[in-house]
């Protein structure tokens, strides 16, 4: 039996004082049984996302990590900090960093195998684009992602892999519960022959506008195990009514 996860990515959002009182609303609501909730603030607000969270049933983690252990890499963040730290999660190959920064498949490995080590559990997003979709080559380009950020991994137990379809994300288009279930059959049977990985075990999140509304459609699919929600994660009504729906 897999348990449900729900990890809130607020990309670059929040100030001090928002992000205090957007906890202080999701830390009074009652924990939902059978339900994991995680949050992934920046860098610069995991201090104090932690400390607020410590007590609670809600886990912490990042949006990102350097594919490095340590060393001359201005600017970037090591996973074994980010462990110190008390985080649990980490997001990789978002499709924001894969089109911002250009991040390839053999990058996302390289921070999926340094995450591992660190003793964090890698959220490993992949996701076609529009042209790609319309293009019928879906499933095939989420397959090659899969194969490329996952295959001769050493330790993927803790593996969780959100299905993003790029155009669905931050654009208020959603994948129909129909459309998602067929992607997340299409990625357990990816996994399936990938060394390594128990696939009926690995949780598969769906992302890209996730809502109170359509929230509880998508996880009664059976491949659905949980989501992975950004705008909607902004607000605490709107993540607590999505946490609910799980
Ligand atoms: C995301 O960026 O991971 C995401 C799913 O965003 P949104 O829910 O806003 O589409």
């Amino acid at each position: 039996m897999r348990q449900l996860l729900v990890v809130g990515n607020w990309k670059m959002n929040g100030s001090r004082a928002s992000i205090n009182s957007l906890l202080d609303d999701l830390l009074s609501a009652p924990a939902v049984a059978g339900t994991e909730v995680a949050v992934c603030p920046t860098y610069v607000h995991l201090p104090q996302v932690l400390e607020l969270c410590a007590s609670s049933a809600i886990a912490v983690g990042a949006q990102d990590c350097s594919h490095m252990q340590s060393g001359a890499y201005t600017g970037e963040v090591a996973a074994v900090m980010l462990s110190e730290m008390g985080c649990r999660w980490v997001i990789l190959g978002h499709s924001e960093r894969r089109q911002y920064h250009a991040e390839s498949d053999a990058l996302v490995a390289a921070k999926v195998a340094v995450a591992v080590e660190a003793g964090l559990q890698p959220i490993v997003c992949v996701g076609e684009t529009r042209e790609q979709r319309e293009a019928g080559e879906a499933q095939s380009v989420v397959s090659a992602q899969l194969q490329g950020a996952l295959k001769g991994q050493v330790n993927l137990d803790s593996l969780v892999v959100a299905y993003e379809p790029v155009w669905a994300i931050g654009t208020g288009l959603t994948a129909t519960p129909q459309q998602a279930q067929d992607m997340h059959e299409c990625i357990r049977g990816c996994l399936e022959g990938i060394e390594g990985i128990d696939a009926q075990a690995t949780r598969l999140l769906y992302g890209g506008s996730v809502k109170a509304d359509n929230a509880a459609q998508l996880f009664a699919q059976p491949d659905i195990d949980g989501a992975l929600v950004g705008g909607a994660a902004l607000k605490a009504a709107d993540f607590k009514s999505i946490i609910a729906a799980a």
